[in-house]
């Protein structure tokens, strides 16, 4: 069971400051140490200075860009050393971590297929033992509340306190327009047992393409969440890694500026404000799921017709449906919903699921 985490707040780790969002850019991957200055420098100009770079790249097939290696950590030195800006980097493994505290990296962020794996994630907070370097975790690949908890527990319990969260959506068979389904309820759920815990997203590699950028970024902002991780290149065309997601530094203040509203808590009545968009944004995500839930549902009703169809059988069976409503109302009501609302949501889809049946049975006559 998750146990309390001990925590210093971002704002304490020496590099961000408010209102948010709090912003982490760079490109997925160091390419060259041209395009890591060039990129860097581009960011700092618009006056965003904590700096990403992917180094070592965990790639789905061998043979793609697989990062440049140690060689990149002298390039994010220098991007330390000649413009000020704070330097963040993926560690997978202990070998990473010892690297990157060779170098003076100023954070470290554990990603989703290695927050996945309890053995690294012990490895890694072993490693990191007794160093005061922020760590982020994005959520693992699949959607584990529980594995994404135990990570943070692992990294908490080696003493890291300057400890955050990226959010970066989930693998999915689904058919969906991102990269990765964004799962939000997943996120709530771990803000709410974690109010504490500095919260990232990353919408680019959510959404895998730049043009959801600023939907995701803001979606983010609606609830509540006090930073974004995006990718930004000096010329994406020519990215070695997720070319399609990536934005110049200055697309990337742009549409920061222009595209997202982030409402701060300056006053009371501003603190309402936000109060009432998070619940709101709450909501939203909770409506999409409900409708998901119908749309799946009416999949199954429509096999049922088909298969009923196939048997010779008649579409209306009272007695099966009967015991299900009962069954719905029972269960509901230990869920402190009312009779009334049970039976009438039921009823509708009941109705609406005889209907996709009879579609069915009518077809092709
Ligand atoms: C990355 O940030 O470049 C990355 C590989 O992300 P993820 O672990 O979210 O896939
Ligand atoms: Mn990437």
């Amino acid at each position: 069971m998750a146990q309390k985490l001990d925590l210093v707040p971002a704002t304490e780790w020496g590099f961000f400051t408010l209102p948010r969002p709090m912003v982490i850019a760079g490109p997925c991957s160091a390419e060259t140490e041209e395009q890591v200055m060039e990129t860097a420098k581009g960011l700092n100009d618009v006056g965003i200075h904590v700096f990403r770079a992917g180094i070592w790249k965990p790639r789905t097939h061998p043979g793609s860009f697989e990062g440049v290696g140690t060689v990149g950590l002298k390039w994010l030195q220098r991007v330390k050393r000649e413009l000020g800006m704070h330097v963040c980097t993926e560690v997978a493994s202990e070998k990473h971590v010892y690297e990157c505290i060779k170098f003076g990296i100023d954070m470290v962020w554990v990603g989703a297929r290695t927050s996945a794996n309890p053995f690294l994630m012990q490895e890694i907070a072993d490693a990191l033992r007794d160093t005061d370097i922020p760590v982020l975790v994005k959520n693992p690949v699949n959607p584990d509340l529980d594995l994404w908890i135990g990570a943070l527990e692992r990294l908490n319990q080696a003493g890291i306190k300057k400890l955050g969260v990226i959010h970066r959506g989930f693998t999915t068979s689904e058919k969906i327009p991102y990269r990765n389904d964004p799962g939000w309820r997943i996120a709530i759920e771990l803000r709410t047992r974690f109010p504490e815990l500095p919260f990232f997203a990353d919408p680019s590699h959510m959404a895998g393409d730049r043009k959801y950028l600023a939907e995701l970024s803001q979606r983010a902002m609606d609830l509540g969440l006090e930073g974004l991780m995006i990718e930004s290149h000096c010329n994406p065309a020519v990215a070695l890694s997720d070319a399609k997601q990536q934005l110049t530094p200055s697309a990337l203040i742009d549409m920061l500026e222009n595209d997202i509203v982030v409402r701060d808590n300056d006053t009371d009545s501003a603190a309402y404000r936000e109060g009432i968009d998070q619940l709101r944004a709450q909501i939203d995500v909770i409506d999409e799921n409900i409708l998901f839930a119908m749309k799946s549902r009416m999949a199954v009703s429509a096999k049922i017709g088909k298969y009923k169809k196939d048997h010779n059988i008649a579409i209306l069976q009272t007695g099966r449906w009967d015991s299900l409503l009962s069954e719905m109302v029972r269960k509901g009501g230990e869920y402190g919903l009312s009779e009334k609302f049970l039976v009438q949501v039921f009823n509708a889809i009941h109705e609406e699921s005889v209907r996709v049946q009879n579609d069915i049975l009518s077809e092709g006559k």
